[in-house]
C-alpha cells in the first residue's frame, strides 16, 4: 500500500522519493536495475548512478546559476545535494563527487526511511490511476515509453535531441545583425513581420566557415547511438556541410528575402536566431544542431558577424535523449494535462543535467506532498532557480523548438539597467532573498519523526 509510486530510482526519482517519504508519505520507488534490466549507459544498479562525469558543475552561488540551484536545493532539503556535500572531491569552485560513496550515501537515506519501498521492477505501462511521478530519465524503457507516446502522442515524445547552440540576446551585435523574417513574412514581436534575427556573411565569410564546419573537432556517438538515422530537420550542420558547399546557402543560411537594412541588398549568406523563450532573452541558432565539440563550436560561430561576442547560454549537441513536450503537455505542476494523476520529473521533462533533474525531481516531490496535503501549492519565485527552470519546463520555453535546456540566467527575469559587470550577482542575491521568503511561506514542513532519519 502506498501514497504515491515513482518510477525510476535515478537522481530525479530518488529525490521525489525522499522529499515525499521523510514528510511521511507511503512512497514505492520501482527501479528496473537490479530486477536483470539495465539502461545502456548504467554500470550498476545503485539508485542515483551518475552515468558520465562525476562533476555537479559550479557550486559558486554567487556568479553561477547552477551554484545558485545548489544552494536552493540545500536549503529545501535536497537529498541528492547531502549526498554530493557527503561524497565530495578536491574540483575548485565545482562541486565534485566520488560517484561510488555518493550512489551509496543515496541508497542509504533512503533504505533508512521505513515508509519507503524500493522494488526492483520495470514498469511497462503507464498506471491508469494513483499519484505516479515519472522519473526513468534519458532511456527510459522502450515498452514504458511506447506506453508514454501512447497517452502523449507520439509527436510530442522525442529519442533523440538535436540541439542547436542558444545565445544570450544582450551579447548579439544588433549594429550588425538585424531582426527581419524572411520576405517581411511572419507575426513578428509586434504584429511587424520581423521574428528573426539574422546574422550576415559575404562570400569569403561564408567560405571560411564552411571549411572551418568541415575541420572542427567532433564528438561522436557512443556505440549503442550510433546506429539510429538522422531524422528529418536534425541533420548536423557539418553533415549538410560535407554534402557541398553550396547546400547550406541552400538550407539554413539561405539569404533570399533578406534584405540587410545596412546594404539594401540580400547577403551572400545568413544566419538566422529564433527567439527561445518567452522573455526573450535567449534566441536559437536556426539548423544550427551540431556534433561539434564545444570548444570548438564557441571559436567558429564567434567568427559569424554580429555573434563576435556571442555568450551562449547552451552549446549544440546531439545525444539519445528520450523527452517529452513538456510545455505543450503539463501543466504548471508537472502533470500530464490530459492525466493529471501522473506527474513527469527529471530529464524526461526536458531539462538537462545531474543537478536540473534532481531539482525537477525535488519540486515534483514538493508539489505531490503538498496535493496529498489538501494544501495550495505555490510556485517558487521566477526569480530563483528552481522557480526558472519549472516555468521554462512548464510553459515559458517555445513548444515547437523545445529542445533541453540547463538552468542559466537567460531563464531568469531580466535586471533591467543592473550593469553587466554585476549581473550575475544581482541574479543571485535577487534568487536568495526571494527563496528565503518563499520557504518560509509554503515550504511543506517534513514529518518532525522522520526527519532524523538523515
Ligand atoms: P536517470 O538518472 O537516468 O534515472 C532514470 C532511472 O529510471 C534509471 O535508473 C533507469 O534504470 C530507470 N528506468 C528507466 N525505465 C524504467 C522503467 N520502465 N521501469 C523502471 N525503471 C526504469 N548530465 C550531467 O550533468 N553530466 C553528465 O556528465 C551527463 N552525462 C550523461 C551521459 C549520458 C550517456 C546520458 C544519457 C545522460 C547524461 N547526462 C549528464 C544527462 C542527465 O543529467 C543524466 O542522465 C541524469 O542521470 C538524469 O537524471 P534522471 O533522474 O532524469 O534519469
Amino acid at each position: 500500500i502506498h501514497d504515491i509510486h515513482i518510477i525510476g530510482g535515478g537522481l530525479a526519482g530518488s529525490e521525489a522519493a525522499w522529499q515525499l517519504a521523510r514528510r511521511g508519505l507511503r512512497v514505492r520507488l520501482s527501479e528496473m536495475r537490479g530486477s536483470g534490466e539495465r539502461t545502456p549507459a548504467h554500470h550498476t544498479d545503485c539508485l542515483a548512478e551518475l552515468v558520465c562525469s562525476n562533476s555537479f558543475r559550479s557550486d559558486d552561488s554567487d556568479k553561477n546559476a547552477v551554484g545558485l540551484l545548489h544552494d536552493e536545493m540545500r536549503r529545501c532539503g535536497s537529498l541528492i545535494m547531502a549526498a554530493a556535500d557527503k561524497a565530495r572531491v578536491p574540483a575548485g569552485s565545482a562541486l565534485a563527487v566520488d560517484r561510488d560513496i555518493f550512489s551509496a550515501e543515496v541508497e542509504r537515506a533512503i533504505g533508512a526511511l521505513p515508509n519507503l519501498t524500493i522494488a526492483r521492477e520495470r514498469i511497462d505501462q503507464l498506471p491508469e490511476a494513483g499519484l505516479t511521478i515519472v522519473a526513468t530519465g534519458p532511456l527510459t524503457a522502450t515498452s514504458l515509453a511506447e506506453s508514454i507516446a501512447g497517452a502523449t502522442g507520439a509527436d510530442a515524445l522525442a529519442f533523440f535531441d538535436a540541439i542547436a547552440p542558444i545565445v544570450h540576446h544582450d551579447s548579439i551585435d544588433m549594429d550588425i545583425a538585424w531582426m527581419a523574417s524572411r520576405w517581411d513574412k511572419g507575426s513578428g514581436p509586434d504584429g511587424d513581420g520581423k521574428d528573426y534575427i539574422n546574422c550576415p556573411m559575404d562570400r569569403d565569410q561564408y567560405e571560411a566557415f564552411h571549411a572551418g564546419l568541415l575541420a572542427g573537432d567532433k564528438t561522436q556517438f557512443r556505440e549503442w547511438e550510433a546506429n539510429t538515422p538522422y531524422f528529418d530537420g536534425c541533420m548536423p550542420i557539418e553533415v549538410m556541410a560535407e554534402r557541398g558547399v553550396e547546400t547550406l546557402r541552400f538550407g539554413p543560411m539561405k539569404p533570399v528575402g533578406l534584405d540587410n537594412p545596412r546594404t539594401g541588398r540580400w547577403p551572400y549568406a545568413v544566419v538566422q536566431l529564433r527567439q527561445d523563450n518567452a522573455l526573450g532573452t535567449l534566441w536559437n541558432m536556426v539548423g544550427f544542431q551540431t556534433k561539434l565539440k564545444h570548444a570548438a563550436q564557441v571559436e567558429l560561430f564567434r567568427t559569424i558577424p554580429g555573434l563576435q561576442n556571442a555568450e551562449f547560454a547552451r552549446l549544440g549537441g546531439l545525444h539519445r535523449n528520450t523527452f517529452i513536450n513538456s510545455p505543450m503537455l503539463l501543466d504548471r505542476q508537472l502533470r500530464l494535462k490530459s492525466a493529471p494523476h501522473v506527474r513527469f520529473a527529471g530529464q524526461i521533462t526536458g531539462c538537462e543535467g545531474y543537478v536540473e533533474s534532481a531539482a525537477v525531481g525535488l519540486l515534483a516531490g514538493m508539489m505531490t506532498a503538498a496535493e496529498l496535503s489538501g494544501r495550495e501549492w505555490a510556485p517558487p519565485p521566477r526569480t530563483t532557480a528552481l522557480g526558472a527552470l519549472l516555468s521554462h519546463i512548464t510553459g515559458d520555453a517555445e513548444a515547437a523548438t523545445y529542445q533541453p535546456m540547463n538552468v542559466n540566467f537567460g531563464l531568469f527575469p531580466p535586471m533591467g539597467d543592473v550593469k553587466k559587470k554585476v549581473r550575475k550577482e544581482a541574479y543571485t542575491a535577487r534568487g536568495k532573498a526571494d527563496l528565503a521568503a518563499w520557504l518560509a511561506s509554503h515550504a511543506v514542513g517534513e514529518s518532525p519523526v522522520l526527519a532524523t532519519a538523515a
